[in-house]
């Protein structure tokens, strides 16, 4: 079974990035980070994209207020970090609590800096297929992830396991796009076993530890594993049982050291496409 690790995605698009970035004049491109509050998943997250955006020569900037913030403030404050020009993207730690209204934020957030397709007016392009619209780059990273490995999807059976707006759903319309034949499976799906037993490429994106084993793959699928799950032992699994998949799939991916990596690298390529559209932007007014 081939291992697909995503360093080597992250290192592509690596190259790529340094390539977008030499190309412009002025000071690298600005990530804000917001985040509502100190959950340890957030601070976590926000480390390694900070790490990982400015090993990229990219410059970030966070914002954190307090996990008790009104509505109210929030949105002022955030409103200041939209206008920014300095700001060419922003990353929103989710899910926010529950006094902010996350649904008044997405709307409010500039589409063209919403690096992790938050915004309706995004998830409107990621639908429809058009490639100025940014998908949330867990989604984008599987489909790096593929063609990093050399996959493609024309044609081919991919069923996706989880149906939320961060992965499952922006997923399917990825795959849709480069003409894969999509099943989208959830909680209330009926022998979720027989429907994965399908696939020719088997996402799963559940956020449950070890749910999957091998009587759910097809012999010589593909299994790309999406959950970061931390399981009795307090250690960091997939969805998916790794160990139960040599013999049995053609390629799968790690947790960690897969899909999440690659995350990180999609967000910093969208950053450099914000700041390139704006600069553009500028010239043409
Ligand atoms: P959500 O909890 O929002 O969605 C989970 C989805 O999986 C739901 O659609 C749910 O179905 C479905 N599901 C849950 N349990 C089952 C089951 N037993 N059988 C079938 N379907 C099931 O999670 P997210 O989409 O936000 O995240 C999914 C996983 O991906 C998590 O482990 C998360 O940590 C990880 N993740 C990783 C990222 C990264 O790599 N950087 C980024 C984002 C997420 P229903 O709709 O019916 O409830």
């Amino acid at each position: 079974m081939e291992i697909l690790k995503g360093a080597a995605s992250s290192a592509r698009i690596k190259e790529e990035a340094a390539s977008l970035l030499a190309a412009m004049e002025g000071p690298a491109p600005k990530l804000a980070i917001v985040r509502v509050g100190e959950r340890p998943d957030d601070l976590s997250y926000e480390r390694g994209a900070t790490k990982k955006l400015e090993s990229f020569g990219l410059r970030v900037q966070s914002f954190a207020y307090p996990a008790d913030i009104s509505h109210e403030e929030f949105m002022d404050a955030f409103a200041k970090i939209n206008r920014d020009e300095d700001v060419a993207g922003i990353l929103l730690l989710c899910p926010l609590p529950k006094q902010i209204d996350q649904k008044v934020v997405a709307a409010a957030i500039d589409p063209l800096k919403d690096l992790d397709g938050i915004s309706p007016v995004n998830a409107a392009k990621v639908f429809a297929g058009d490639p100025e619209g940014f998908a949330p780059c867990t989604a984008e990273a599987v489909m790096e992830v593929l063609k990093t490995a050399g996959i493609g999807v024309r044609g081919k059976r991919v069923v996706i396991v989880g149906r939320s707006m961060v992965v499952g759903r922006p997923l399917s319309m990825l795959m849709l796009k480069e003409d894969a034949t999509v099943t989208i499976c959830h909680t209330k799906t009926a022998d979720l076993r027989a429907v994965c037993k399908e696939a020719d490429i088997l996402a799963a994106a559940a956020g449950k530890a070890r749910m999957l084993d091998e009587s759910y793959i097809r012999d010589g699928a593909v299994v790309i594993d999406v959950g970061i799950n931390v399981d009795e032992n307090g250690a960091l699994c997939g969805d998916v049982d790794f160990q139960s998949l040599e013999g049995k799939a053609a390629a799968a991916t790690p947790v960690p050291g897969g899909v999440g990596t690659v995350t990180t690298a999609v967000l910093a390529r969208h950053l450099l496409l914000a700041a390139a559209r704006a600069k553009a932007a500028v010239k043409k007014a």
